[in-house]
């Protein structure tokens, strides 16, 4: 997946950044208190690291989540579906209530669109 890798990039440089900044305070700003730096910088990462993996823990339920309104053919995110039926064993999401009617009017011309 190419926006992991990006990010994993990016998430290196701001590492790499952010320990080049620790390393200039230490040996630039001797009045200033290491310890404070220190936890500063590192508070700073943490909040990064727990940014990003929000935003993959969110992809990855945005993209396990991801399903299709066999009427309309609109993609939607099962957390987000208006309305859902089942039939003949399995589940399926609409994005409104008239696309539930739709389907159950006539499921089998519906349901087999994407079975067969
Ligand atoms: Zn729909």
């Amino acid at each position: 997946m190419g926006d992991l890798n990006a990010l994993e990039r990016q998430f290196q440089e701001r590492l790499d950044a952010a320990a080049a900044r620790r390393r200039a305070y230490q040996e630039g700003v001797d009045a200033m208190d290491d310890k404070a730096v220190a936890s500063w910088v590192d508070a700073k990462l943490l909040g990064f690291t727990d940014a990003y993996l929000r935003v993959q823990v969110s992809e990855q339920y945005q993209q396990t989540n991801m399903v299709v309104d066999p009427v309309c053919g609109m993609r939607i995110n099962r957390a987000d579906a208006e309305a859902a039926a089942e039939y003949e064993g399995r589940r399926y999401y609409f994005c409104v209530e008239q696309c539930r009617q739709k389907f159950l009017s006539d499921p089998d011309r519906y349901a087999t669109r994407r079975n067969r």
